[in-house]
């Protein structure tokens, strides 16, 4: 049954209902007094009446006062934090609600079980059903960026997985790579020896079928800690791949407990956005290599070397350090292409470009300046220095056995040096000029022998 409503506040009805319950008790009671032998004429009297009137008023306010104060706490409580919440959403700062939140401070204590507790309870239920949306929000646009932002394929897949263990219960993940025929970890983080990836059967698995594998673990097998630092309760073996090509694999491992939805949906989300974002990190790195080495020595091209010059040189002015180089050409490689075709000279050049890289330190680089011409940049390096390489590539060169059939063909070059700060040049294009006025000078010298840019050139 539904009592009308009386005005815009149901405790201010209350109140008026209480009240006038109260007026009826009061004008009732000295009849019932009557009816229960009390002499009429002391009864219905005007004082009298007005003497019950006063009670029962009385009884009508202290009960609506009781009411008041026990359901109205909980109502009141229900209704601020509720307001709490629908501030927090309009604001779109929901952050420090929900960190609030964590810390249990927005939900209601949940202390009977008739309609304010159910209420208690949906309300709690309610918010953590939002507070678990705008966590995968959250995390979705954090991955996204991610994705979007990165071109490189380790830092993406670093930072992947730091965003999945850190917002989902996966406690260890790694990131291979399926790069010429080899699966390579690109990343990891909490797996013991996470080389021991690349050759296990179930990764191997993942990658030859394209399937998701999750081998669950009893909780009383203990793993001889080849997958990962703890003990596993799942390991989740994903594929990633993008238009049907197999790119790598994702492994993540709970800890202690077991994967909960949200963490098998953003595991899932995450794998397979990997597949585009991988692809396009890939093929950047391609064309990134493609633009800066040259394909036949695999050393950088002369652009790419020039703009490292440039870097080192400068770098080397800023902090006073030495810097040099040495400009290698070999001799009468005419003669060599002449006498046994081109293809062989190509060898020639790749094997010169091989005994540079292998004599370099790191920090140096070797750059193919021209056809069979040779710049080696080397920060830190004093003349020299750069000198006593360039007379071991010399004899490496000339130490070189080179064959084309039955024929040995001999090998020499000449090389020019030229050292920052020992000769004073104003920038890198004029170190470079020095050091090939040297090398002009080593052929004009009778070839196969290393030349220091200074005062004996003419
Ligand atoms: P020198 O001792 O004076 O250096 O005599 P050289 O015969 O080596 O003369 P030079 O350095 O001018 O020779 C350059 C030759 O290198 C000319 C060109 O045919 C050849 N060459 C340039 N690039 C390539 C290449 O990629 N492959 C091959 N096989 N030959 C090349
Ligand atoms: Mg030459
Ligand atoms: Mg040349």
């Amino acid at each position: 049954m539904r009592i009308p409503r009386l005005t815009k506040s149901i405790f201010l009805d209350q109140f008026l209902y209480m009240q006038m319950v109260g007026v009826i008790i009061g004008l009732s009671f000295p009849h019932f007094l009557v009816f229960y032998g009390f002499p009429e004429d002391d009864v219905l009297t005007f004082d009298f009446y007005i003497v019950t009137q006063i009670a029962g008023q009385t009884v009508g306010l202290i009960s609506f006062l009781l009411i008041t104060m026990v359901i109205r706490p909980h109502l009141k409580q229900l209704s601020h934090k509720m307001h709490d919440i629908a501030n927090g959403l309009q604001e779109k700062d929901f952050l420090n609600y929900s960190e609030k939140c964590n810390q249990d401070l927005c939900k209601m204590d949940v202390i009977s079980e008739d309609e304010i507790g159910v209420s208690a309870n949906a309300y709690n239920q309610l918010l953590n059903a939002l507070l678990e949306s705008h966590e995968s929000e959250k995390v979705f646009n954090q991955f996204s960026q991610v994705m979007s932002e990165n071109l490189d394929s380790k830092a993406l897949a670093e930072d992947a997985i730091s965003l999945l263990i850190n917002s989902t219960k996966i406690e260890a993940a790694a990131i291979l790579i399926f790069r010429n025929g080899e699966v390579e970890v690109e990343t990891s983080q909490g797996i013991f020896k996470p080389e021991s990836l690349e050759d296990h059967q179930a990764v191997k698995e993942a990658i030859k079928s394209g399937k998701t594998s999750c081998i669950t673990l009893p909780k009383n097998i203990q793993l001889d800690a080849v997958l990962t630092q703890f003990t596993p309760s799942e390991v989740f073996i994903q594929p990633i791949e993008f238009k049907g090509t197999h790119l790598g694999v994702m492994v993540a491992a709970t800890g202690a407990e077991y994967a909960d939805d949200r963490t098998e949906l953003t595991l899932n989300l995450f794998t397979r956005s990997m597949g585009l974002a991988l692809n396009n990190a890939l093929i950047h790195s391609k064309f990134q290599r493609l633009a800066a080495y040259d394909a036949l020595t695999n050393v950088y091209n002369r652009r790419f070397g020039m703009s490292r010059l440039r870097e080192d040189f400068a770098r080397a002015v800023r902090e006073k350090s030495p810097i040099s180089v040495i400009m290698v050409d070999i001799d009468h490689f005419k003669k060599i292409n002449d006498n046994y075709g081109h293809l062989v000279g190509d060898k020639a050049i790749m094997i010169l470009a091989s005994i540079m890289k292998n004599s370099c330190r790191e920090g140096d680089v070797v750059v193919r300046y021209g056809g069979e011409e040779f710049l080696m940049v080397l920060p830190g390096a004093s003349s020299k220095d750069a000198v006593h390489l360039a007379e071991r590539i010399r004899h490496k060169i000339m130490d070189t056995v080179f064959k084309e059939g039955e024929q040995q063909i001999d090998m020499a070059a000449s090389l020019g040096v030229c050292g920052y700060p020992e000769t004073s040049v104003s920038d890198e294009v004029a170190l470079i000029d020095k050091a090939d006025q040297a090398l002009y000078q080593a052929k004009q010298n009778g070839r196969n022998q290393v030349v220091l840019a200074g005062d004996n050139i003419k």
